[in-house]
């Protein structure tokens, strides 16, 4: 059986598209590779399922108050600072 490209995915590639993925802001192709690695890889798996629990923090906070732009960019920073390329 062979590995193929998609599941090969680079674990690099992977978490610098994740926001996106999350989002489904890419390709059927890219959310795909993206989804069969997750599937695989305990490294990116942690990190998954923090941002998505985060966006689902912040889309249920959005509906019952919308964040101020202030708050958003606090938050974008806070994540860069604990290295998330975001
Ligand atoms: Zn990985």
């Amino acid at each position: 059986m062979y590995l193929t490209e998609t599941v090969a995915m680079d674990c690099y590639d992977v978490v610098r598209q994740l926001w996106d993925f999350l989002d489904g802001e890419l390709t059927d192709e890219s959310m795909d590779a993206i989804r069969a690695h997750l599937a695989q890889c305990r490294q990116c798996y942690p990190q998954f399922d923090f941002e998505r629990t985060f966006l689902d923090a912040l889309a249920a906070t959005r509906r019952e108050h919308p964040a101020p732009n202030m708050v958003r960019r606090k938050v974008l920073a806070k994540l860069r600072t604990a290295g998330l390329d975001v």
